[in-house]
């Protein structure tokens, strides 16, 4: 007899039957790669509130110090060293499976694409930070290229199209979503016959209200998170397991 559990056995059999299989994933898919989650119990914000500041759209725009201390943060981001684990290389092998519809993320790393998803397939509703975007223009810029301006000794670089401000293409507390991105993400949740949303808090909207959309088109709703979320007692089946481990083997039991 093996020891997985029951919930691991029906989720098993839902994603080796499902046909289009929309992932969520947050923070939790990406602790085990070195990068901090924000909101858990160790997390940067709830460690020190005031490091959210950094992140609001308004003291940026307002504080040039606020800037400057904004890409410090973002020259020593622990995503510059980070490697995929063995969960985002699992939902690469569900994609190449071909039952992945698409794969939401609220993570910015870029990990995912690291370890093998296709970027096509990858909704980053929160943005990334391999990316600058100038808020005046828009103008996009690869972030090494602005970071190695950093390094060179340039406090706060400006766009070198319009003179703005420039900043991560993430969205930044203030900042209202792409529109495009989220009606994408809206989209694959409505289309979906399993939706898993991995090492999320579900406590962030709109990410959180993709898991309603799923519900209510009819999709098995499974969550696998180490800590309750606001939709357990909606889901079909939770998963406590650490994430690096029950995703390899849900997706080779499926696949
Ligand atoms: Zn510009």
């Amino acid at each position: 007899m093996s020891l997985v559990s029951t919930a691991e056995a029906s989720t098993a059999d839902w994603l080796r039957q499902a046909e289009r299989v929309t992932v969520l994933t947050g923070a939790g898919v990406s602790t085990d790669s070195g990068i901090p989650d924000f909101r858990g119990p160790q997390g940067v914000w709830t460690k020190d509130p005031a490091a959210q500041t950094l992140f609001s759209l308004d003291s940026y725009l307002a504080d040039p110090d606020v800037r400057r201390r904004a890409w410090q943060a973002r020259l020593a981001h622990p995503v510059w060293h980070a490697s995929p684990n063995p969960g985002h290389e699992s939902l690469a092998s569900l994609e190449h499976s071909g039952r992945l519809r698409a794969l939401v993320t609220q993570n910015i790393d870029g990990l995912h694409q690291a370890a093998g998803s296709s970027p096509e397939r990858v909704i980053e509703i929160h943005g990334t930070v391999h990316w600058v975007k100038c808020l005046t223009c828009e103008q996009r810029t690869p972030m090494p290229e602005v970071l190695a301006l950093v390094e060179a000794g340039q406090p706060d670089p400006a766009c070198p199209d319009c003179g703005g401000i420039q900043k991560s293409a993430t969205i930044s507390f203030g900042e209202t979503l792409e529109r495009d991105v989220l009606n994408a993400a809206v989209a694959a949740a409505r289309d979906c016959d399993l939706f898993l949303a991995v090492g999320t808090s579900l406590s962030v909207h709109p990410a959180a209200g993709l898991c309603e959309y799923a519900l209510v088109a009819g999709a098995r709703l499974v969550i696998i998170n180490a800590a309750p979320t606001p939709y357990d007692g909606a889901a079909d089946a939770l998963l406590r397991d650490p994430i690096g481990e029950v995703l390899p083997r849900l997706v080779a039991a499926a696949t």
